[in-house]
């Protein structure tokens, strides 16, 4: 005769959640070469993989835009002249400017 199967016993718990994830705030990061539909931002051919573009690219510096606050908006809620989706091309040396 075969064992009897242990009947599995449940286990609740009846403690409250001792943390609330809280999201951390996002990183400034620096737009992708591609736009979404997948052209190059420099030689608007799609799918580029010219070296010279990954080179200039990867050269750019990016920080929060000053006009929109980073927003992508400016006070009559366009987007800024110089700014893409809130962050502005920068010199390296700029605070807070991250490498693409
Ligand atoms: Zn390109
Ligand atoms: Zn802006």
């Amino acid at each position: 005769m075969r064992p009897a199967l242990a009947i599995p016993t449940l286990s609740i718990s009846r403690t409250a959640p001792t943390a609330i994830t809280i999201p951390t705030v996002p990183t400034v990061s620096a737009p992708p070469r591609f736009n979404f539909a997948g052209y190059c931002d420099y030689c608007y051919q799609h799918g580029c993989q010219s070296p010279t573009c990954i080179a200039k690219h990867a050269a750019t510096y990016w920080a929060v835009c000053p006009s929109c606050e980073g927003r992508g908006l400016d006070d009559q809620d366009d987007c800024c002249e110089s700014c893409f989706r809130g962050v502005v091309e920068v010199f390296p040396g700029w605070p807070g400017a991250v490498s693409a």
